[in-house]
């Protein structure tokens, strides 16, 4: 069911390292109120985001995960369509630091002037850390394990003040500081003495909503803590069970394991992605995943899927 406030993920690439006729390189969207998150960008994203309606100028933060080619080589061809669109609002990159070294050349090349600015981030690779924030949503950066520095990212709304209940504004003729002071948990006088609980007052405001991304890693049991209890959870499975050793050598998970990340971290739902082109179908990858952690899917380019509760 659709709230009022949007909270859902985009899927717009699930393919690990090479592309497939079906499947973009890494890349996926998620929408918050007023805004859309762009989470990493393999090649071809800026076609996948049209093909999605998905407006350009709403998107102004670029979370990047690892200096692999498949998260990242979609950048320079979408900065450079934002610019002859005539986009001029800023655009921030949480990235290796190492991505201004590799696309600033790029973008000095280009043929008319850069309308905004880039301003470039660097992820934390020793610890978590908060690197986005506004009244609506927090973002957190948090390394996980692979042949490139990596980060995965944590996004959370911020939990909503209670509601007050319309009747006892107008019963008790409630003033707009009284109404201040009730949101943040006050209890009321009213003119006669007589005193009114916060409980009674007001009713909880929705759980805040939470999505985790966690990117190119091998299994890594400890950041389940992290992203305790998260309600959409995706981990990349690039290989199934069989590949095991590969998985381990080439530091990549299996659906298995995904699957084990979300039984740990006890999240409400996985959808596992970044597939090995050298699969034909991802029948097994979810098979094997929906043996250790039950509500899981398999991603699809293309697909949405709402961050619902759990
Ligand atoms: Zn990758």
């Amino acid at each position: 069911m659709k709230t009022e406030t949007p909270f859902e993920l985009t899927i717009l690439g699930s393919s690990s390292a090479l592309p497939t006729s079906d499947r973009y390189p890494t890349a996926q969207v998620l929408r918050v109120p007023g805004r859309f998150f762009l989470i990493d960008c393999g090649e071809g994203t800026q076609i996948q985001i049209r093909r999605q309606k998905i407006s350009f100028s709403k998107i102004n933060h670029i979370f990047i995960s690892h200096l692999h080619g498949d998260h990242f080589y979609g950048l320079i061809g979408l900065l450079s369509t934002f610019n002859l669109l005539g986009l001029k609002k800023d655009i921030h990159i949480y990235s290796p630091s190492e991505l201004k070294t590799l696309i600033q050349p790029q973008l000095d090349h280009l043929k008319a002037d850069l309308q905004f600015k880039v301003i470039f981030h660097p992820l934390n690779f020793k610890k978590p850390q908060k690197i986005y924030s506004d009244k609506k949503v927090e973002v957190f950066s948090f390394p996980l394990k692979h042949s490139s520095p990596v980060c995965g990212f944590l996004f959370k709304e911020v939990p909503k003040q209670p509601n007050i209940k319309k009747e006892f504004i107008t019963q008790y003729n409630i003033p707009i500081v009284e109404i201040k002071n009730i949101k943040g948990g006050a209890d009321f006088k009213t003119a006669d003495g007589k005193i009114i609980s916060n409980a009674e007052l007001t009713t909880l405001p929705p759980k805040p909503r939470s999505y985790a991304f966690c990117s190119d890693t091998v299994f890594l049991p400890e950041i389940a803590e992290i992203i305790k209890n998260v309600d959409l959870l995706y981990h990349e499975a690039t290989f199934t069970e069989n590949m095991k050793d590969w998985a381990k050598k080439t530091l990549h998970s299996t659906a298995k394991e995904a699957a084990e990340i979300a039984r740990l971290a006890n999240a409400g739902k996985l959808i596992i992605g970044h597939f090995s082109a050298r699969y034909k179908t991802v029948s097994e990858f979810k098979k094997e995943a929906k043996s250790v952690f039950a509500n899981t899917e398999t991603a699809i380019d293309g697909n949405t899927y709402e961050v619902e509760q759990y």
